[in-house]
């Protein structure tokens, strides 16, 4: 059985030889690999070489930090398919999807490409006699990144090219079930140019991640994953004195007027909640219909559900690949049990879907549920899968206010023809990603990606502008140069120039 091991210093290694997890190929339900789980021991090492790769990374010239992410850009863009063909083997998703998450850490990419532009400082000059001020960003260290599974390289690349672009060393925890893609992009990092120590791999699962809480020379930690972990990073790693940003889980709504372009809104529905098998932070989980909106929309997203391929990611022309372990497929299943045992309608059934040839395989079909009420299960949980509720509501006011109500708010989005309507929903919505007749409203890179509420602790969006800010810390220096005027001692503060 093949071993993923760590990736330290430049280099694959195996770390203290002990525990391992299994990763899977989904689509056939069969074991792949074997991935090492980090002792607190490997993630002290690889935190101790990070720190000293740190002391001269931090002082190469902005120059050369760009031409390694031009360098590196190029690499990523010629090895799109070996990284989508590594993704859909342990993740499931459909490589046409797979090569669409490679293209968005690839933009991030680009956006960190322009790092010299993006940590200029302000100058303010003479702002006394003589004095001038200006502010400079610097890097902080050993950044730490951990990622979750359903975008194995997308996630990773929303952090460590801005967190190294702008001079931090590295250290990424990706997720255990499906290593590989970080593999791929470490050995892509060292073809470009880049030193080693600036980026490293420790795989595991809660050992190595507590390790990284604790150790007192990580300065910041990214998280991206489920709510309740999202808030045990934010709170332990605050505690330890550490920057941390933490995106955790969502609940998606998508409100459709009666006024929308129905066959728009059941495309967008249909492509947003079943898109990855509903294994996106961004996915549409909730459709809340207005007055008749949902008798027209129905029948039509049926339609469209009936024609889905559902098969393994890499054939031509699937649409929705399996469910990342059989434990998840089952938990997903189980929803859909609770939720008809809760009395809500099931108007398409996912339960019990077999592939042909792929027995064994983690699939579970499209479920779509009608008279979803706020007190189900199947609407107050995040379930990950493939399963779409639609809740009914009589006016606009009561679909905004179900949104506002909810604990999460990572995206939403209404579809209707009414300016009047859109704008209100931008203005009046509390989540943090909006969609005006676009479901799934994930920023370009040039803007920063985060939600509101429980899908978010900390301050700090990620990638964009937000994660230049998240990497570095402002230094303001007040320079006197040369001043040939002294005043002699002053305790006071200075009321003029
Ligand atoms: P997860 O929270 O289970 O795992 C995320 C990371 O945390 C992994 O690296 C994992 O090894 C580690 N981890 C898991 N349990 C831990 C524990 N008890 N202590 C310490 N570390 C632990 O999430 P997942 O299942 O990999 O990913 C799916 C979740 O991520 C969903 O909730 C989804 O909404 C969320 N997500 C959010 C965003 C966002 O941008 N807000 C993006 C992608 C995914």
């Amino acid at each position: 059985m093949k071993l993923i091991n760590h990736w330290i210093d430049g280099v694959e290694a195996s770390g203290a030889p002990g525990r391992t997890g299994p990763v899977y190929n989904p689509a056939t339900g069969k074991q792949t690999a074997e991935v090492a789980f980090a002792t607190a021991e490997d993630v002290d090492l690889t935190v101790r070489t990070a720190k000293q790769a740190f002391e001269t990374w931090r002082d190469s010239a902005l120059a050369r930090r760009q031409s390694i992410m031009f360098a590196y850009r190029e690499l990523v863009a010629r090895h799109r398919m070996d990284l989508a063909r590594a993704l859909t083997a342990e993740h499931g998703k459909t490589l046409d999807d797979a090569l669409g998450e490679v293209q968005r850490g690839l933009e991030v990419i680009e956006f960190a490409c322009n790092i010299a532009h993006l940590l200029k400082g302000d100058y303010s000059e003479q702002v006394s006699t003589s004095v001038d001020t200006y502010t400079i960003r610097q890097p902080l260290g050993v950044v730490a990144g951990i990622t979750p599974f359903n975008f194995p390289a997308m996630v990773p690349m929303w952090m460590y090219p801005i967190a190294i672009a702008c001079g931090n060393t590295f250290v990424l925890k990706p997720s255990e079930k499906d290593p590989s893609p970080s593999q791929l992009s470490a050995e892509l990092l060292a073809e470009a140019g880049l030193p080693d120590g600036v980026f490293n791999i420790v795989h595991g699962d809660k050992v190595a991640v507590d390790a990284l809480l604790e150790h007192p020379d990580v300065a910041a930690i990214s998280f991206v994953g489920s709510t309740p972990i999202a808030r045990y990073i934010y709170t332990e790693g605050t505690a330890a004195g550490k920057r941390v940003q933490a995106l955790g889980g969502a609940k998606n709504h998508m409100i459709v007027l009666p006024d929308a372009d129905m066959d728009l809104a059941a495309d967008s529905a249909v492509s947003a909640g079943y898109g990855s098998a509903g294994e996106r932070c961004m996915a549409i989980s909730v459709v809340v219909t207005v007055g008749d909106a949902a008798d027209r929309l129905i029948p039509k997203m049926q339609e469209r559900i009936a024609k889905l391929k559902i098969a393994p990611g890499e054939e031509e022309g699937a649409e929705m690949g399996p469910l990342i372990t059989a434990e998840h497929r089952d938990r997903v299943a189980g929803y859909v049990d609770a939720g008809e045992a809760e009395g809500a309608t099931i108007v398409t059934d996912g339960r019990g879907m077999r592939v042909e040839g792929y027995e064994d395989g983690f699939f579970i079909g499209a479920t779509l549920f009608d008279n979803v009420t706020p007190a189900m299960s199947i609407y107050k949980d995040e379930i990950f899968g493939p399963v779409l509720s639609t809740v009914r509501v009589e006016h606009y006011e009561d679909a905004i206010k179900l949104i506002n109500d909810n604990p999460y708010g990572n995206g939403t989005a209404v579809f209707t023809n009414d300016g009047g309507a859109a704008r209100k929903f931008q203005n009046e919505i509390q989540v943090g990603m909006v969609g005006i007749n676009v479901p799934i409203p994930v920023p370009l890179s040039f803007y920063s990606f985060g939600g509101w509420k429980d899908s978010i602790f900390g301050s700090h969006a990620i990638y964009g502008p937000e994660g230049v800010h998240f990497y570095t810390r402002q230094k303001v220096v007040i320079s006197r140069w040369p001043d040939p005027i002294h005043r002699g001692v002053d305790l006071g503060f200075p009321q003029h120039g």
